[in-house]
């Protein structure tokens, strides 16, 4: 929709027509969504922003060829209204720490050679010339990587145990079923460095002694399915997938499985019966799938965030990545900000790092000069958290502590002027929709707070619908099945918590 496509082609053309000495290069998305198209120029690294076909001919012309900067499409400091050149003098990067996001919008994801020329496949040649399977686990474990998918359970154990599962067969699955509502962090990465879940996921299978692999994402990426068939056709033709994986005795294939977009298939039960062709309809665990996952097989199952910090750990050593964000949330964390928010996009930022720093520090504050009400952190499962908690360092237990979640990704703002009620009755709404309808308290028991939240918002709530919310949501949560409805009421408690006056009002006021 930002018509990236047509300055790509415009600058092509207007290159090779004034015969200029340049490259014009398609990436994966750069993180910066509102300030796309975006252009950047190397050497030099010149960032232009909101860049439409008819600017192209002046960047070729007096960029490419006279050496000057055009101004007017420099990124302009929401802050101090300065002009900013390069990428890396911009607030919105500057704040950053990308390590999963390390190659989205620097290469171009339909090229192998760009890969490996990040140094791409480096750590699974390494770990099957030099490491033992069971070093690599060990790695994982020391890095204190937890699964970005949103659970946070630990990476390194989840390795142990499907290595220490006994079988013929075994399996490594990548779950890239995304579906919170505003979450782009996986589709990004899938967009943008495919290399890194296939390099990732070889590596996993040499761990656990595993010989193939599914990557389970949704039809409605197409561009990630296209790029993912691209990288897996070019990585076998490379030695890097498939028989004899650099003439080792190692071989490993991984093939796609396409979702059909039911938010419960990221489940992974549901997700591992929904690959192999049941009803993606979550189970009971135990057995857990590193036991018993696809074809009743042990099945290694991490998320494409959490596979794409694998080479970079393996590379730069685990205690580096165990350096990088607090003592039990180790590394960084992709963000899919969005909402009342000036600078919307993808980020990733060290754990710890504050939600005020990235509300206002990266995404620049609110627009319009109206006030923060709160952020909504961990999509359907998460919570909304109120401005005087903005100094929370952002790790796994903070967020549940404040009654939110990690989730895998999705953050949004909120201003003055959105009602929390709504917002809590959208989530829930979300969550009712998207029941798999197999047990009563997560079908029945949604429907119920639901109709109570439109009861309120309709002017016609009692101030006793508020304990009659507080209390379906404890049997929600303590009587589901799986994590879809255990967590579902976390977006009405939250907003209770924080934000009971706002539901008092729609009462006393009948609105
Ligand atoms: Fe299905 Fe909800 Fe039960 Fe999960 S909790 S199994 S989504 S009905």
């Amino acid at each position: 929709s930002s018509a990236s496509h047509q300055v790509r082609e415009e600058l092509a053309r207007q290159v090779q027509l004034k015969k200029v000495l340049a490259r014009v290069i398609k990436t994966g998305c750069f993180g910066f969504c509102k300030m796309g198209p975006l252009v950047v120029i190397y050497p030099g690294q010149t960032l232009y922003c909101l860049v439409k076909k008819e600017d192209v001919a002046e960047i070729v012309e007096k960029h490419l060829l006279e050496g000057q900067v055009v101004e007017r499409l420099l990124y302009e400091e929401p802050a101090s209204g300065e002009r900013k050149r390069r990428l890396s003098d911009i607030q919105f990067f500057r704040a950053q720490y990308r390590v999963a996001l390390r190659n989205c919008g620097l290469i171009n994801p339909e090229d192998i050679t760009e890969y490996i020329a990040c140094e791409g496949y480096f750590a699974l040649a390494d770990v099957l010339l030099n490491w033992t399977p069971a070093q690599v686990v060990d790695a994982i474990k020391q890095s204190g990587l937890r699964g970005r998918g949103g659970a946070g359970f630990s990476t390194g154990r989840k390795w142990e145990l499907a290595a220490a599962a006994q079988g013929p067969e075994k399996y490594v699955v990548c779950n890239a079923d995304e579906g919170d509502p505003g979450a782009f962090m996986d589709r990004s990465i899938l967009e943008g460095d495919p290399h890194s879940v296939l390099e990732a996921m070889a590596i996993a299978g040499y761990a656990i002694g595993a010989r193939e692999g599914y990557i389970y994402v949704r039809a409605e990426y197409p561009i990630a399915v296209d790029r993912l068939e691209r990288a897996i056709d070019q990585a076998r033709q490379y030695g890097l997938l498939g028989r004899r994986i650099l003439n080792t005795n190692f071989s490993f294939d991984i093939d796609l499985r396409l979702g059909a977009g039911a938010f419960v298939c990221g489940e992974e039960t549901a997700l591992l019966r929904s690959a192999v062709g049941e009803r993606g309809e979550p189970r009971p665990r135990p057995p857990y799938p590193a036991q018993c996952g696809l074809w009743g097989k042990p099945t290694l199952l991490n998320n494409v965030e959490t596979y794409a910090n694998v080479p970079v750990i393996i590379r730069e050593g685990p205690a580096w990545f165990a350096s990088l964000g607090t003592e039990n949330s180790r590394g960084t964390k992709v963000f899919s900000l969005a909402g009342k928010v000036l600078n919307t996009g993808l980020i990733e930022v060290p754990m710890g790092t504050t939600l005020r720093t990235v509300v206002f520090d990266i995404g620049g504050g609110i627009p319009g000069g109206r006030q923060f009400k709160a952020v909504q952190t961990g999509g359907p499962s998460g919570g909304c958290i109120p401005e005087r908690h903005l100094d929370t360092p952002i790790d796994y237990e903070s967020l549940k502590q404040l009654g939110s979640m990690m989730g895998s990704g999705g953050m949004i703002v909120l201003d003055e002027t959105d009602c929390i009620v709504d917002i809590a009755k959208f989530y829930l709404q979300f969550s009712q929709d998207e029941s798999c309808g197999q047990c009563t308290p997560c079908r029945v028991g949604t429907k119920r707070m639901l109709e109570i939240l439109e009861r309120i918002t309709q002017g016609q709530g009692q101030m006793e619908d508020l304990n009659e919310l507080e209390e379906l949501s404890r049997e929600v949560m303590d009587a589901s099945l799986c994590g879809l409805g255990q967590t579902a009421p976390n977006p009405v408690l939250s907003t209770l918590k924080y934000f009971r006056d706002e539901y008092e009002a729609h009462i006393r006021d009948k609105r």
